[in-house]
């Protein structure tokens, strides 16, 4: 018989699914039970339609069935299968309803992509196959056909025999090579588990016969093989039931199961949403970050369904990046099977979705917080972290979605706070929304520049994350009320005119002394002060300009070429017997003097968490006071 040719398109996919590198051969079961799932819906909908009683669901099946020897692999549905027209049509052309979009002139490299990632329907099968025979009787018809085809030599279409409505696709599996085995797909365990990942929420059962084991009837030691007909899907998705049918023990199982984790996750969000995108997502948000979570080996994404079907494991299009602690699965009809990662990317409907999801995830933990703060709490231990990436990250882009998110540890209330609850504290007169870094809180409560501001009533953030300052400076403010390191120049502080005066008429008396101590110090400090800010410490370092010692710190631990330096200040305590120290031996002994200015320098680097240049002059130096 005639080789018919394929047409020029489909030749060419042809060649390409053959010769495809692509590591997922697998996904070819999937696109062959979505299809028969599709012929069945076909059959179902036109029995509804022309009012036919004679069908129930219940008649409806997918069969599947693996011969070894034969090296055959068969899928039976009796759908309403195709007449011989439509062989032709749909088999020898690639079907106008999608399976193929990518256009003539694109790369060879992402044409094997398109198929890599999705699959292109139908043609899928010859990746695994040395042959495809397709037998089908349409509804309705009393003639069978069998379209059969070895690759890209064409195909052949003749009459033959079979019983009833529907189609078997039988695939000749190929031998194995040195690098891929084939013969996994004529194993049932292997065959069950594609269909669990790929297939699972079908919605028509997928048979087929496995191999069980038993007791022999009578023995109490003995056992014997038997074939027992298996439904190898479980036919309706939990997203797809009721919320009202399911208990929150059936959502721990599902979430713990399908992605790996062993605790219960510290929140569910179940939604279905109708309208302009119809979709229902199961979405959760884990309690503890993923041992990989902060390192570029984590990919955030979404599982996403079309219709039930598994299109694509991990959707990153689905979640912005501070939310990429979120797991779970969207389900869409909107979507199709064959979509390309391309295509998907400017896809209106998912970007519709996204935002949805987005909102959504928002305002659930918004909610969190509200009601259930300690679990909020326990999350943000896990996942703040991103948060304050998500904040900084597009130079605040996203501020209104987070900041009513982000916690700091306060100093008043000796845990972590919130934005507003900061500001609802906040005395009458109080611009500023004050905060101070460092290593550990423990470290931070004893910085000298904190200690006026506690005493005065005065709350304090506490910021122990490298990204924290960052994260402050991009959101610039909050309720008009401007972020203000406890480092920095000025803190405008409630102070009486007098108070200002006595300081200004201080720091003018001891002018010589400043200028002596600065030009001790070179161009280590920009400036060397008198201050008001200090209680019982002698000494504190700040920053003169927009750039503050600790973010001097982080950006300087990248791994940068060029190293940065923020604006020292050294403050001398106004109040304290140092001063007095200093200036007796300003005037008797200079050497002195610069001795005191170097150590008072030295002692305030390593209250800010600096290393020191030169330790062994520094504790020499503390040696000579000593002998
Ligand atoms: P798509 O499913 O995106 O249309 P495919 O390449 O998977 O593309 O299938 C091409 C066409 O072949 C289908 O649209 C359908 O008309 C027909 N077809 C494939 N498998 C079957 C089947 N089991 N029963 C009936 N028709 C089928
Ligand atoms: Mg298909």
């Amino acid at each position: 018989m005639a080789k018919k040719q394929f047409k020029a398109e489909s030749k060419r996919l042809l060649d390409l699914m053959i010769h495809s590198i692509y590591t997922h051969k697998e996904i070819f079961l999937r696109e062959l039970i979505s299809n028969s799932s599709d012929a069945i819906d076909k059959l179902y909908y036109r029995a509804l339609m022309e009012n036919n009683t004679g069908f129930s669901r219940e008649d409806f099946t997918i069969t599947i069935e693996l011969n070894k020897e034969n090296r055959t692999l068969k899928i039976s549905d009796n759908g309403i299968g195709m007449t011989k027209d439509e062989l032709e049509q749909n088999l020898g052309t690639i079907a106008k309803s999608g399976s193929l979009a990518f256009k003539k002139d694109n790369e060879p490299k992402d044409e094997i992509d398109i198929i890599g990632q999705f699959g292109v329907g139908f043609y899928s099968a010859f990746m695994v196959s040395e042959k495809v025979s397709v037998i089908s009787k349409a509804f309705g018809e009393t003639v069978a056909y069998c379209w059969e085809s070895t690759g890209a030599d064409g195909y052949s279409i003749a009459e033959c025999e079979k019983e009833s409505n529907g189609t078997d696709i039988i695939l000749t599996i190929k031998q194995n090579t040195e690098e891929e085995h084939y013969d996994e797909f004529l194993e049932p365990y292997r065959i069950k588990e594609l269909i669990k990942r790929y297939s699972d929420y079908i919605r028509y059962p997928i048979h087929m016969m496995m191999e069980k084991h038993r007791l022999k009837e009578g023995s109490e030691n003995e056992y014997e093989d038997y074939m027992e007909l298996e439904t190898l899907n479980s036919m309706v998705p939990i997203w797809k039931k009721n919320k009202s049918e399911l208990k929150e023990e059936d959502y721990h199982t599902f979430y713990k199961e399908k992605f790996h984790d062993f605790i219960n996750p510290a929140k569910v969000i179940h939604t279905s949403v109708e309208g302009v995108s119809t979709y229902n997502a199961l979405l959760f948000i884990p309690e503890k970050a993923p041992f990989n979570y902060y390192t570029k080996d984590y990919e955030k994404g979404l599982q996403l369904y079309s219709s039930g079907v598994l299109i694509m494991e991990k959707c990153a299009d689905l979640l912005p990046d501070y939310f990429s602690f979120v797991r779970g699965l969207v389900d869409s009809q909107d979507l199709s099977l064959n979509i390309s990662r391309e295509m998907l990317q400017h896809d209106r409907q998912l970007k519709a979705i996204a935002s949805r999801l987005e909102k959504k995830i928002k305002s659930e933990l918004q909610a969190m917080m509200n009601t259930e703060r300690e679990k909020y709490d326990a999350f943000f231990e896990s996942f703040g972290l991103q948060l304050k990436y998500g904040l900084y990250e597009g130079f605040g882009a996203n501020k209104d979605t987070l900041k009513d998110l982000v916690l700091f540890y306060s100093s008043s209330e000796k845990k972590m706070v919130t934005l507003s609850e900061y500001v609802s504290r906040c005395k009458t007169e109080q611009k500023y929304i004050y905060y101070a870094c460092g290593d550990t809180i423990e470290r931070i409560d004893k910085l000298p520049q904190i200690e006026l501001l506690k005493d005065k009533g005065y709350e304090v953030l506490y910021l122990t994350a490298d990204i924290d300052e960052f994260a402050l400076q991009v959101l610039h403010d909050f309720d008009d009320k401007e972020f203000k390191s406890v480092s920095s120049g000025d803190l405008e502080l409630e102070e009486s005119k007098e108070e200002k005066e006595a300081a200004q008429k201080q720091t003018e008396e001891n002018k010589d002394l400043l200028d002596f101590m600065k030009e001790t110090l070179g161009d280590k400090v920009s400036e060397v002060r008198l201050s008001q800010r200090l209680k019982t410490h002698p000494v504190c370092l700040t920053s003169g300009g927009d750039l503050s010692l600790e973010m001097e710190k982080v950006i300087n631990a990248l791994p940068n070429e060029q190293k940065i330096k923020a604006d020292r200040v050294l403050e001398i305590n106004a109040k304290h017997p140092i001063l007095e120290a200093l200036k007796e031996s300003f005037s008797v002994d200079k050497e002195k003097a610069k001795t005191y200015t170097e150590l008072l320098y030295s002692q305030a680097l390593l209250i800010e968490g600096f290393t020191l240049e030169d330790p062994v002059a520094f504790s020499n130096a503390i040696c000579s006071l000593i002998v």
